[in-house]
């Protein structure tokens, strides 16, 4: 069973096996689960997607509007999105705006990319990457984390 958790509203979704999730809408506000874009999020939003999501992984950009590097690998972190979901969630998270959130998940250089599995972190880098360096980064991570089933 994997659960994802709904952009938009932050409502749990439970995926039932053999349909595509990323053709599924959310229960409770009907926006689609995936969008093949990444969502911004705040605190709490990101607290909801690493707490309800199941089955798979949450990857945040940490990153600053000020942030030159930020903003120059802002669309490779977009087209990441394309080919990780729905296997790995992508999120943006605005250290400007929720400084006391990206202390918490230990940020010290931007941008910097948290892997969670199961609400835990499990890896992180920081510095600009091309879209395919993400996915590999990204793909390559979960293959050796361990337990995948
Ligand atoms: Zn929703």
């Amino acid at each position: 069973m994997r659960q994802f958790v709904c952009p938009a509203c932050g409502a749990a979704n439970r995926a039932p096996d053999g349909k595509d999730p990323k053709a599924a809408k959310c229960g409770r506000c009907k926006q689609p689960l995936f969008s093949a874009r990444p969502a911004e999020v705040d605190a709490v939003a990101l607290r909801a997607h690493r707490a309800g999501t199941r089955g798979a992984a949450v990857l945040v950009d940490v990153w600053a509007p000020w942030c030159g590097p930020c903003r120059a690998m802002a669309p490779n972190f977009a087209a990441a999105a394309t080919s990780l979901e729905p296997d790995v969630r992508l999120l943006k998270l605005n250290a400007d705006a929720e400084p006391q959130a990206a202390s918490e998940l230990g940020v010290s250089g931007i941008p910097a990319l948290i892997l969670f599995e199961d609400g835990r972190t499990i890896a992180r880098t920081s510095g600009v990457m091309s879209a395919p360096q993400i996915v590999a980064w990204t793909r390559q991570t979960l293959a050796t984390s361990g337990d995948r089933s």
